[in-house]
């Protein structure tokens, strides 16, 4: 299962020697290009260079399969969309939605962004019982202490260092609420330039081609 796939995820997986065909399923968690503006990068990749047989599934807020068709035609052409050799499977996703995805138990919740419709952050147990919180793109929300509470990571977006956006968490922010999070580890991603020059932050910050292993 992918989560997210910006425009940038098709050549990282590449860079980091992935396996794009593994892939079953991708979760999006909001309608902003930088989440959602790869699958058609994906398409592609499916079409013209790892054949893909078999159907994808694309699960993330109403809206999706139309966002999804628009940029593909933008980018390509309908008449290519036409063409790709493979099924999409689209499932809707509603706040309070629970579904399972590549195995894995997933619990969707509304989280505030800007993005229409809205924005949802999951809850997602895998297989073998490990648990992860990720945020989506939201501000700071008390939502977030109570799923948090036991989970063996918290995937949480702190884009800037100072209070710069509502629609944001913020450093400063997340240093007040810390105390508050009850997960076993906290990794900070959807990092700003600020944020990545830092030096001696508090928190853990996710990189490009980090593997990391939930236990
Ligand atoms: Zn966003």
């Amino acid at each position: 299962m992918l989560l997210e796939c910006g425009p940038s995820v098709l050549a990282g997986m590449k860079r980091a020697k992935l396996d794009t065909l593994a892939i079953d399923s991708v979760l999006i968690s909001h309608l902003h290009g930088d989440h959602f503006g790869g699958i058609a990068y994906l398409f592609m990749e499916y079409t013209f260079v790892a054949t893909r047989t078999t159907p994808l599934i694309l699960a993330g807020p109403p809206g999706l399969e139309e966002r999804v068709f628009a940029v593909h035609k933008a980018l390509y052409s309908e008449k290519i969309f036409r063409r790709l050799n493979f099924e999409i499977e689209y499932i809707e996703i509603r706040p309070g939605d629970s579904l399972t995805l590549a195995d894995n138990e997933i619990e969707a919740f509304e989280v505030p962004h800007s993005a229409e419709p809205f924005s949802l952050g999951y809850r997602i147990e895998t297989p073998d019982d490990r648990t992860m919180l990720f945020s989506g793109d939201s501000a700071w929300t008390d939502a977030f202490v109570e799923k948090s509470r036991g989970v063996d990571l918290f995937l949480c977006e702190c884009c800037t260092l100072e209070p710069m956006t509502p629609v944001h968490i913020n450093y400063r922010e997340l240093l007040a609420q810390r105390d508050r999070l009850q997960c076993k580890r906290l990794l900070l991603t959807h990092l700003g330039a600020d944020m990545r020059g830092a030096s001696s932050l508090e928190f853990e910050l996710a990189q490009d081609g980090m593997s990391v292993e939930l236990v």
